[in-house]
């Protein structure tokens, strides 16, 4: 397991004094303290062991265990299992790595079944199924269009008509068969990409390691993908700070007892062509990058699901809020950068910390 860098050491945090700020959006999971015991305050009986790794999954991470004090060391312990879960992902389901899992298996030719581990076939099996749900907003099959975007940006033209045809007819999900141990592509060209997934399921899979140790909480975030359960380092419910998509400072804060917040937005990461930004995320109906909405957030029990909905919803936009299924709650921002809205559903706004940095409105299922 590669160890974390020098930003990336365990720092020990005394949870007493603790102030949590979680950076979401940025990638960078940031705990603030301030640092000293305060005199005459009764001793804490939790405390918070933080672990920052640097370059997981493209991004930075943060995992926290919050312990009764004299636990840091199997605190410590339990923290470099997780973050191992989160490599060990990512060696198997990067597009970006040759020889991962799905690097093998979009350079597989057609016909003969490419073994996959039990992790990666359930990742597929669930983005397959969200295709569906999503009326194909979600679709892991578009990687050759992901590909063409991205070198167009490096030469700076906008893709013709014929090429992006060409890009979505080499690959759906139409010409990717999942077996019980592997893929069959019926086409060569057909490739995926679970960018818009894998963090959310390695992040499921890191917490299920901290549930599974005797922790009074725990929290997993991997470059804005968050999952928090348990009772945070102070007060009853954790912090999470959302960052304004359009400039510094946050957008909002949320309070949650426990759960998975997701955000997506072009803004973190676009290709720009002739002084114009496009998303990376694409519309697999235009085949051209997302513009329904500029940053979107998404609370969910795990944070799979919420990592697919804040990717399908950058897609569909407000339309999608009426897809949500239950349990799923959305915020999002619309428009363009000099003029935009916030909309948010209900349940998303009960779990909203005043004031906010933008003036939003609550999208209700029956009004139009
Ligand atoms: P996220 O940041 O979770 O929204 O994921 C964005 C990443 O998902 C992109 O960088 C692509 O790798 C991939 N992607 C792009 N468009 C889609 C799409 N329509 N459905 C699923 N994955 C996508
Ligand atoms: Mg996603």
């Amino acid at each position: 397991m590669q160890s974390c860098s020098s930003t990336g050491s365990k720092d020990r945090l005394i949870g007493g004094v603790l102030i949590l700020t979680l950076l979401v959006l940025t990638g960078v999971g940031l705990w603030k303290t301030s640092g000293r015991q305060a005199p005459n305050r009764i001793a804490p009986d939790r405390i918070a062991v933080v672990r920052r790794c640097r370059a997981v999954m493209g991004t930075d991470c943060t995992l926290a265990a919050v312990v009764r004090p004299g636990k840091e060391a199997q605190a410590e312990e339990v923290l470099e299992k997780a973050e191992a879960v989160l490599r060990r992902a990512e060696a198997r389901m990067s597009s970006w790595l040759d020889d991962s899992e799905i690097g093998r298996l979009n350079a597989a030719g057609a016909g003969q079944q490419v073994p996959l581990s039990p992790q990666t076939l359930e990742v597929l099996r669930l983005a397959r199924r969200a295709n569906v749900q999503t009326g194909g907003a979600f679709d892991v099959t578009c990687r050759p269009l992901v590909e063409l975007w991205r070198s167009a940006g490096e030469c700076g033209e906008v893709p013709g008509r014929a090429e992006l045809a060409e890009a979505r007819a080499a690959s759906n999900w139409e010409l990717v068969e999942l077996g019980d141990s592997g893929v069959t592509k019926l086409k060569a060209t057909a490739r995926v990409d679970l960018g818009g997934i894998a963090k959310g399921w390695a992040v499921d899979r890191a917490v299920d390691v901290l549930r599974r140790a005797e922790l009074s909480g725990g929290m997993v975030d991997v470059g804005g993908d968050l999952v928090c359960f348990g009772a945070p380092p102070e007060g009853e419910s954790w912090p999470v700070d959302v960052q304004h998509p359009l400039g510094p400072g946050h957008l909002a804060t949320l309070r949650l007892p426990s759960g998975a917040v997701c955000t997506s937005g072009g803004y973190a990461r676009f290709i720009e062509i002739g002084g114009k930004r496009y998303s990376h995320i694409i519309d697999p109906r235009t085949r051209r990058p997302a513009e329904a909405a500029l940053s979107v957030t998404v609370v969910a029990a795990d944070a799979v699901t919420a990592d697919i909905w804040a990717t399908a919803l950058s897609v569909l936009g407000p339309e999608g809020l009426k897809q949500l299924p239950d349990g799923v709650e959305a915020m999002m921002m619309v428009g363009t950068e000099e003029d935009h809205k916030m909309l948010c559903t209900p349940g998303f706004h009960d779990l909203l910390e005043e004031p906010l940095a933008e003036r939003l409105t609550v999208w209700e299922a029956n009004v139009e």
